[in-house]
Parts: C-alpha cells; structure tokens; sequence
C-alpha cells in the first residue's frame, strides 16, 4: 500500500476529522485521526500491519508490546502475522504499568507497536515498563506519525506507515479559538 492509499483507508473510514481539537499536548488543531474508526475493518487492520511488518526483521526480537489502549488492535495483529507472543501496557491511576499477569523473559527483546505517534509519550512510558521487568525495546512501528519532523522522541530506531505532519497552535495563538469556535477532545490520550 502507498502512503495515499492509507490515507484514503482514513477518509473512508472517517477517521480523519476536520475541525477544531485540543490534542494530548495542551496544544489545538484543525485535524484529527481516529485510528480505532480504521480498525473496525479487520481487512484494514490485516492490511496495515501486513505495511508494518515488511519494516521489521522478525529474527530481530521475541515478542510485541503495545501501550493501551491505541496500539491493542494494530499490536496483536502485528503480533499475530509474525507469530510472535503480544502483550501490552495499560495505564492505572495515570502510571503506565504490566498488569494482567504478563511476564517478559529476562533480555528478551521486545517490538513497540503503537497506532499514532505525536510526543511519543506512551511510547517511551510503554518501554521504560518493558525495561523495568527485564525487556529489551528494540524498535518502535506506528501506523500514523503525526509530527514526523521531530527528533530524539526514542532512544531506539523507529518506522511508521504514513506521515501526516498536521500544523498545531498554542492555545492563545490557535486561529480557530480566535474565531470562537469550542475546541473538542476527543479519543483517549494514546490514540491523539
Ligand atoms: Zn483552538
């Protein structure tokens, strides 16, 4: 698939919503992906991570890791097409945490599979717990990178399916609050 077809994938989904958001950052912005709408169709799912997994190596690592709850669909199908064991971080009272009884084998080396990258703040919470129980993050795959131009947001090697560099504002500067219209919130933080 190319980088068009995806983003056609999104509009026809729609889940690719224009309007006026007030992202995970504190900061707004006309547009929005809602990846959930996307991977209500097995077939896209199936389809996205077939364009993720053809970045990876599956000799490079033991198991795939998600942080709840934006990467669980696209994670477990990842997981699933290189049969390769899934588990996934969830946050508790704001922490990023393992619960549910997964292990990791110690210095087994873990893939990150999130949906959407912005800050890549659960991203880096999600390995920080993989490292904690005796992981090894070795690459991160997102299907959407919503600031591709930033740099330094992981300390490992990291690919995605598509760009959509998508402009944001502060809050006093944002044009759209300027015209009064109410900004929304939408999804869950992993998924802005
Ligand atoms: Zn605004």
């Amino acid at each position: 698939m190319t980088e068009q077809e995806i983003l056609s994938m999104y509009e026809d989904a729609g889940a690719l919503l224009n309007g006026h958001f007030v992202l995970s950052s504190g900061r707004h912005s006309a547009r929005y992906l809602q990846s959930a709408l996307v991977l209500m169709s097995m077939d896209n799912a199936t389809d996205l991570a077939s364009v993720l997994i053809e970045k990876v190596n599956a000799d490079d690592f033991d198991m795939v890791v998600s942080p709840a709850i934006g990467g669980l669909v696209i994670g477990q199908e990842v997981a699933r097409q290189l049969k390769k064991p899934f588990i996934f971080t969830e946050r508790k009272e704001g922490e990023m945490q393992m619960r549910r009884g997964f292990t990791i084998p110690k210095g087994a080396k873990l893939l990150v599979v999130e949906d959407v990258i912005t800050t890549g703040g659960s991203v880096c919470e999600c390995m920080a717990v993989v490292r904690e129980h005796g992981g090894v993050p070795v690459k991160v795959l997102a299907v959407v990178d919503r600031a591709p131009q930033a740099e330094g947001r992981f300390d490992v090697p990291h690919a995605t399916a598509i760009s959509l560099d998508v402009e944001t504002f502060a809050k006093d500067e944002c044009p759209m609050c300027a015209e009064g219209t109410p900004a929304v919130k939408p999804g869950s933080r992993g998924s802005l």
